[in-house]
């Protein structure tokens, strides 16, 4: 038992010890240079692009088909467990660090503003957390997500357009049908509305898995008058 303590252990000290000496590639150790964080260029090149951004018909579409229209879609890279983005991921989420998701949103912008189907969007909302969740964790993940793209692609954050009302236990262990019925109502729009309408809201989220927290989140926006919705993600975990 004592053991098995040590070895669940081992994650956090790795990501205290990144914290500690940040100049290492957090994936291959390799010696970073001036303006690189987290990842060596090398690395940052081997993350797995899915490419889903040049293909109208990608699985994140796909995923919104039938239940609310979304222009455009796309997930950056493939989300698997135990690589790269993993630990990024984690560390954005679990260990208390903002400054990886900026981080992971300027790789997202600089692969979509490569991108010729990627629309101008006017705005960029980031996923809400409940505000007690925020609390604790200090920031929500997906608005540095939102901050890092902002700078790149140039298209204003609205962070407080949508809220999110319910307080929801963790979603992971839930399959499909439970996650949707989970989360279905609870986003709200908190902002006056008529500076949106008609305009084009690009939803930012961390990961996406089955897309109910997203689907949730565009029935809401779907409220405002002539809005146009899209989604990015940083990751896609595949469902397969
Ligand atoms: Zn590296």
């Amino acid at each position: 038992m004592r053991v098995l303590k040590k070895f669940r252990l081992a994650p956090w000290i790795d990501g205290l010890l990144a914290l500690i000496y940040p100049e290492i590639c957090m994936n291959c150790q390799d010696a970073l240079i001036q303006h690189e964080r987290y990842l060596c260029r090398q690395c940052v090149s081997r993350l797995p692009l899915t490419g889903f951004e040049n293909l109208p018909d990608n699985p994140v579409t796909q995923t919104f088909w039938g239940r609310t229209p979304v222009h455009f879609a796309a997930s950056i890279y493939h989300y698997r467990k135990g690589e790269t983005l993993q630990k990024l991921i984690g560390r954005l989420k679990y260990h208390g660090d903002p400054d990886s998701g900026i981080f992971l949103g300027r790789l997202a912008g600089k692969t979509l503003i490569k991108t010729k189907a990627f629309p101008q969007a006017d705005y960029l909302i980031p996923v809400p957390l409940h505000p007690r969740r925020q609390r604790k964790r200090g920031y929500n993940q997906c608005e540095m997500i939102a901050r890092g793209l902002s700078e790149v692609l140039a298209i204003p954050m609205e962070a407080s357009l949508l809220k999110r009302t319910v307080f929801n236990p963790s979603q992971t262990r839930k399959g499909r049908y439970e996650r949707w019925q989970n989360v279905e109502g609870i986003f709200e729009t908190a902002l006056p509305l008529d500076p949106f309408h008609n305009k084009h809201l690009l939803l930012v989220d961390d990961i996406i898995t089955t897309g109910a927290t997203l689907e949730a989140c565009c029935s809401a926006l779907a409220q405002i008058p002539g809005a146009t919705i899209s989604v990015v993600t940083v990751g896609y975990a595949s469902r397969y």
